[in-house]
């Protein structure tokens, strides 16, 4: 069952939104090469609790930490450790927090410090396909529009979207209904409502779309090992368009 929220749940989803933003805001400075991923995880997980929320993912499906820290083909769920970020390496970090018991999610992929040419481009892409999918995103449209745009996007910059991971409906559960796969049919699935609060998260390989979970059991990656990006709102659909409950400094990006 798909739910439309009450200002007053929007509201709280907006508060935990806030907090997830201003930890973005905090690692877009923080990493650099030589942090590892697990200081990016202490970090997420401080500003989390002392903003006055808790972190969604900690023992969410038992994964053991505030933070899903992924590196170059590391698509998502990537447990932080020991690994020192080099220079030239994409991270992806998923950040969710609970106020209240509402939920915000967002993911942004970082470049650590000169990335090439490839890897500015498949930010680019990632980030723009997220764009693509939020101009669909408003009452009366179709799940499938949001879809459609992120994947046809994507696929015609000669990257792909993994089959089997999607975004999906947020709320009092980090997910509810719906699934909302990376690529659709326009015109098709459920109608958009005023109040129903979605997280959009396109994910990129530069390679071919299937994956494979590594032996940890969380951590996705393609299975031709190519590069990955991920990037994410949460959002709540609007009778015009879509409002961002999850703002960072790239805000201005998707107008
Ligand atoms: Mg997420
Ligand atoms: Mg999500």
């Amino acid at each position: 069952m798909i739910s439309v929220k009450s200002e007053r749940e929007i509201d709280l989803m907006r508060q935990a939104g806030i907090i997830i933003g201003t930890t973005h805001n905090a690692l877009r400075d923080f990493i650099k090469p030589g942090v590892t991923t697990l200081q990016i995880d202490a970090l997420a997980e401080k500003m989390i609790r002392d903003m006055g929320a808790t972190p969604s993912f900690k023992g969410l499906y038992n994964f053991p930490n505030a933070a899903c820290v992924s590196v170059n083909e590391e698509l998502v769920h990537g447990i932080p450790s020991h690994r020192v970020l080099k220079q030239g390496d994409v991270v992806s970090v998923d950040l969710g927090a609970c106020v209240n018991g509402y939920h915000g999610d967002s993911a942004w992929s970082y470049a650590v410090g000169q990335v090439s040419e490839e890897v500015r481009r498949l930010l680019d892409v990632t980030k723009e396909a997220l764009r693509q999918g939020l101009l669909q995103a408003k009452a009366g449209n179709r799940l499938g529009d949001i879809c459609h745009a992120i994947g046809a996007y994507v696929n015609a910059q000669g990257m792909s979207v993994p089959s089997d991971y999607t975004g999906h409906g947020i709320g009092r559960a980090v997910h509810e209904d719906p699934n909302i796969p990376n690529y659709g049919t326009p015109g098709t699935g459920i109608k958009l409502k005023e109040g129903m609060t979605l997280a959009i998260e396109p994910m990129v390989h530069l390679g071919r779309p299937f994956t494979k979970t590594l032996a940890n059991g969380f951590t996705v990656t393609p299975s031709d090992g190519s590069l990955t990006a991920h990037y994410e709102h949460t959002i709540v659909i609007r009778k015009e368009g879509f409002e961002i409950l999850t703002k960072n400094w790239e805000d201005s990006y998707f107008g």
